[in-house]
């Protein structure tokens, strides 16, 4: 017995606590070395994690696999790719037999794997110069699917894309445009993307009618 204790608290605690832990390092100044999970997402929300950053709600012991799996190096691997000046770090999960597998959970296995994530594992192929890669999703009840891919060049392209914008708008300190996404509905920035906008644009009553102004 436990008593009065918050049980959900302390739930939130660990799994708070567990991702920090396991969630890659980033210097924040350091705008030469970008994270690969940085660029695969959405950019604006990289950018606010690294300028003005807010703490996700983190609500699973699902989306502690990926981290946990790095942590204990079981196989994980982290690796770095030059772009010009700029340093790309990312990391695979476990790397076995030549092939390069990424965990993640999702709330029910997908029919088809998220965007992000095949960027993020076409990059690995190409960070650990590998073939073929492996999406394996884990949902909450303990279901799982999988999806392969081979390495790809023109994907990879648009992740070095991704990754000279946000250097540039680090550098320049201007706030990416938004991406609206799935991503958005869980995202902590949520409010400040949209809600800002919506209540600081001044509503005119004739638009909303559409009235004429009269002279
Ligand atoms: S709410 Fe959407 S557009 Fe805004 S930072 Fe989050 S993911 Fe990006």
């Amino acid at each position: 017995m436990l008593g009065d204790r918050n049980y959900k608290q302390v739930i939130k605690n660990t799994i708070d606590s567990i991702s920090k832990e396991t969630e890659p390092q980033i210097d924040t100044n350091d705008t030469k070395t970008i994270h690969l999970h940085e660029a695969v997402r959405c950019l604006r929300r990289s950018y606010y994690d690294r300028t003005d950053p807010v703490e996700p709600e983190r609500t699973s012991f699902s989306n502690l696999v990926s981290g946990l799996l790095r942590k204990m190096q079981y196989g994980s691997k982290l690796g770095e790719y030059a772009i010009d000046d700029i340093k790309l770090k990312g990391q695979a999960d476990i790397i076995v037999d030549d092939v390069v597998m990424i965990f993640r959970s999702a709330t029910s296995p997908p029919e088809i794997p998220f965007s992000s994530d095949v960027l993020y594992l076409n990059a690995c192929l190409w960070i650990f110069n590998k073939i073929d890669g492996i999406i394996v999703y884990i949902s909450g009840d303990g279901k799982e699917v999988s999806f392969s891919f081979a390495k790809e060049k023109k994907m990879f392209e648009e992740t070095i894309r991704r990754v000279r914008v946000l250097n540039n708008l680090l550098g320049e300190k201007k706030v990416p445009i938004l991406e609206p996404s799935e991503e958005c509905s869980s995202c902590q920035y949520y409010e400040r993307c949209y809600l800002k906008q919506k209540m600081g644009r001044g509503i005119n009553i004739q638009d909303l009618f559409g009235l004429k102004k009269s002279d």
